[in-house]
């Protein structure tokens, strides 16, 4: 049984992130996306807030909070700022969560109080040119060479990378291809290794912002003391952590969808004089719609959240969360467009901003055909 009340703490966390947001991530969003600014003043005031080590634990210089609370957080910097959202969430839920969950006690005393002091960034690498949806079919390599290992390949699509000063990479550790994830190692990679290149970003219709790159690996020396967990265990690592991180990716669905029906609401209501805006039936839908919609995400990412605390499982739960939010908030974004007409896209209004974020949600950390098989799996397992 779960209790969706909020606790005093988590309530009162809720309405600073709300002022937060409201105050210093609204007014300057919209020059971050039309100058494709990377937010790091606004990463700075995450780190004063303690947000950038929200799950950190206290005497490791972090907030020591929990999922519940990452998630109320989230959704209040996303509504805010989405550039600055996806940089957050990756840091907080790839990189912070992992060295958490995985780290041994030197890593956590090494990287974890630098990460939630802000001092260094968090990027999480995955993803490559040729391997995607099949994570597993990664082809870059770590071997072994006495106290290293030396790294070679290129991850594509890395968040943050470029501002990172610490990489979560993948590779195999076994030439073997019939071991397939099995020969899959996780890496802690800082970024001033020789050989740790990060490429330009990419230029990408939404969370402009945000830093996007490919991040090659050229006989990269790793110390074998920066293994992430064991020999072999990278993949589910890596796999462990996209079921935090597709929450995150949820909440920040939520708060875009927030953020947009907040404004449909905020045009009808100044347009309250015009029946044809304010009293349109079509228009008062869309908004009951969004709005239960949206209800409906938040309960099903703190469902995910209060899951990933009591350490039940929550593979399928956060898949859910995911597919939900981001394709209701798509919906919901592309409703919102509509009801505000053709000033949303040729105006100064936040409309086309909210279209082009929200398009990302139903494609990183999983795409919503891969949420759909998580979510099939664990229905059709014996
Ligand atoms: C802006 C941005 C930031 C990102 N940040 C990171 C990051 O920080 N770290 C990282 O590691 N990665 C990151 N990614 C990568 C992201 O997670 C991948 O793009 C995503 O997993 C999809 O992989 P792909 O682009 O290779 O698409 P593909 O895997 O090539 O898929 C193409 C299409 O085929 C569909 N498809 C694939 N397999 C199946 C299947 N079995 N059944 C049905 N349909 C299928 C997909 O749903 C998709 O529609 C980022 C991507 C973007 C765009």
């Amino acid at each position: 049984m779960i209790d969706f009340t909020l606790t005093p703490p988590q309530e009162a966390i809720r309405t600073q992130a709300r002022e937060f947001a409201d105050g210093e991530l609204v007014p300057n969003a919209p020059r971050i996306d039309r100058q494709k600014e990377f937010p790091h003043a606004n990463l700075r005031k995450l780190a004063a807030l303690g947000w950038l080590g929200v799950l950190v634990p206290r005497d490791l210089g972090g907030a020591g909070l929990d999922n519940l609370t990452l998630a109320l957080i989230g959704e209040q910097i996303n509504r805010g700022c989405a550039s600055t959202g996806v940089t957050w969430s990756v840091h907080n839920s790839l990189v912070c969560s992992p060295l958490i969950r995985h780290g041994n006690a030197d890593q956590q005393r090494r990287y974890l109080p630098p990460l939630a002091r802000g001092e260094i960034l968090g990027a999480y690498a995955l993803t490559e040119p040729g391997s995607g949806s099949d994570a597993a079919a990664m082809v870059s390599t770590a071997r072994r060479d006495g106290d290293f290992y030396v790294l070679n390949g290129s991850k594509a699509f890395i968040t943050t990378g470029g501002n990172a000063g610490l990489y979560i990479v993948f590779a195999r550790t076994h030439p073997d291809p019939s071991l397939k994830a099995k020969a899959i190692s996780a890496f802690l990679v800082e970024a001033t290794y020789p050989g740790c290149k990060p490429g330009p970003s990419d230029a990408k219709m939404g969370i402009r912002g945000s830093s996007t790159v490919t991040l090659y690996l050229e006989d990269c020396r790793v110390p074998a003391a920066n293994r992430l967990g064991e020999e072999g265990k990278g993949f589910h690592i890596a796999m462990d952590t996209l079921d935090g991180g597709r929450i995150g990716i949820a909440t920040q669905a939520l708060g875009i969808g927030q953020a947009a029906l907040d404004a449909a609401v905020a045009w009808m209501r100044e347009s309250a004089g015009d029946p044809a805006i304010y009293e349109s039936q079509p228009n008062q839908w869309r908004v009951a719609e969004a709005a239960t919609e949206l209800d409906a995400a938040r309960l099903l990412v703190w469902r995910a959240a209060l899951l990933r605390d009591l350490k039940q499982p929550h593979t399928p739960q956060a898949a859910m969360a995911k597919l939900f939010a981001s394709t209701s908030t798509n919906r919901i974004v592309r409703d919102a467009l509509a009801l505000r007409g053709e000033a949303a896209i040729i105006g100064d209004t936040p409309f086309e901003r909210f279209f082009r974020d929200a398009r990302i949600t139903e494609l990183y950390e999983g795409t919503s055909e891969i949420q759909k098989i998580v979510i099939a799996r664990s229905l059709l397992k014996p």
